[in-house]
């Protein structure tokens, strides 16, 4: 059975159910929490429920959207094996499916492969564009190949596609506070503290979100739209040894999903990264402090110093310690550096959500070519 649409599973890491989309030891709905959640017996975890018919509807139109324009896999089917299958009237290549014979025409070009990365770095950023009114929050995914430093891929809660409404951002006024303790160690556990308060663990409210009136396609609640970018991720790179996230909670859950037969048979790493970089161009080695213990889940943290620089990680699936010094997001700050530098992206916020999405995109693509240039003269 396919699990490329599951997304009400239990999603603890050493649970023999993790990822199964059935199982004799689910119960639900199970409202112990104060929300409709899964509860499974094997672990004793409550993740919250989805409305996993309108989930599926917008994934299986996002994936179709997403192969139809770039060709890197088929938008029937999904599948990656693809072959080169003539050209249209126009002179664009033209693609078909090895699995279902599907032939379609990508809009992009750019089918050349990508390398897969051992090591996937994803962040959140949250950018402003023009809705009902001036200064509305979009929220961006961002995810690198952590080794070479480009961008594999990057989605917002935008989304062009009919959405059910339980699918839906509701913003009720509340920001959850930018974290700006001196102390990495305190900022850990407020940003714990911050999943909590939520209604629920991945109801982030992040600011307002409202389109313009009568504005096509719709504003997607993050946890969505994250388990959203990493099924595209995971079509695209089956295969990640190790996945390093900014510290929000529903990233853990969708990265954990979304390659969850690897993190089943332990043949990858999921971690959590919190870091004070003051000086980034730093090589001394990184030394290490000590752990804490943290949140709800009471995961172990551990501190590492760098002369001025602090990085807290927290494994949540499978690390190796020894790889806790040699971890980063690097490749992230990087490019954000570079993102605030271009006037398109700084000038973007008078512009419209969808508008908006593309701009990024478009930079993105810029990014990954200049590196492909600096880097191929060296
Ligand atoms: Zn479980
Ligand atoms: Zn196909």
């Amino acid at each position: 059975m396919s699990t490329l649409f599951t997304i009400n599973t239990c999603k603890t890491f050493g649970c023999r159910n993790l990822g199964r989309p059935t199982s004799s030891d689910y119960s639900w709905p199970d409202y112990r929490l104060g929300y409709p959640a899964l509860h499974c017996r094997a672990c004793g975890s409550y993740p919250p429920l989805f409305d996993e018919q309108k989930y599926s509807e917008w994934l299986s139109a996002h994936l179709t959207s997403y192969a139809a324009e770039r060709g890197l896999f088929c938008p029937v089917c999904y599948c990656k094996e693809t072959i080169c299958y003539g050209h249209n009237p126009q002179g664009t290549q033209r693609i078909q499916c090895r699995a279902c014979k599907k032939v379609w025409t990508p809009k992009q070009q750019l089918r050349r492969e990508m390398v897969s990365p051992e090591r996937i770095e994803t962040v959140s950023l949250i950018v402003p564009f023009q809705g009902n009114s001036a200064e509305q929050k979009l929220y961006v995914l961002l995810s690198f190949d952590a080794t070479r430093g480009n961008i594999l891929h990057l989605s917002t809660n935008f989304t062009q596609h009919q959405i059910g409404e339980t699918l839906h951002y509701r913003w009720r006024g509340n920001i959850e506070p930018d974290l700006h303790h001196s102390d990495i160690v305190k900022r850990v556990d407020m940003r714990e503290t911050q999943f909590l308060r939520r209604s629920q663990f991945d109801e982030i409210q992040y600011g307002s979100a409202v389109l313009k009136r009568n504005a096509k396609g719709a504003i997607l609640r993050p946890v969505i739209a994250a388990h959203g970018h990493f099924r595209v991720l995971n079509i695209l790179f089956p295969e990640v040894k190790t996945h390093v996230i900014s510290h929000e909670c529903f990233l853990r859950g969708a990265t954990i999903t979304a390659w969850a037969e690897l993190f089943r048979q332990r043949q990858s790493e999921l971690w959590f990264i919190e870091e004070d970089i003051s000086d980034s161009d730093d090589n001394k080695p990184w030394s290490f402090q000590g752990t804490t213990y943290h949140g709800w889940w009471k995961n172990q943290w551990q501190l590492w110093i760098q002369e001025k620089n602090r990085k807290m990680v927290c494994s949540l699936a499978g690390g190796d310690n020894s790889n806790a010094q040699t971890l980063s997001l690097a490749a992230s700050r990087l490019y954000i550096h570079w993102l605030y530098k271009q006037t398109t992206f700084t000038h973007s916020a008078q512009l419209s959500a969808g508008r908006v999405t593309q701009i990024l995109h478009s930079l993105a693509q810029s990014y990954n070519y200049e590196r492909t240039v600096t880097h191929s003269g060296d």
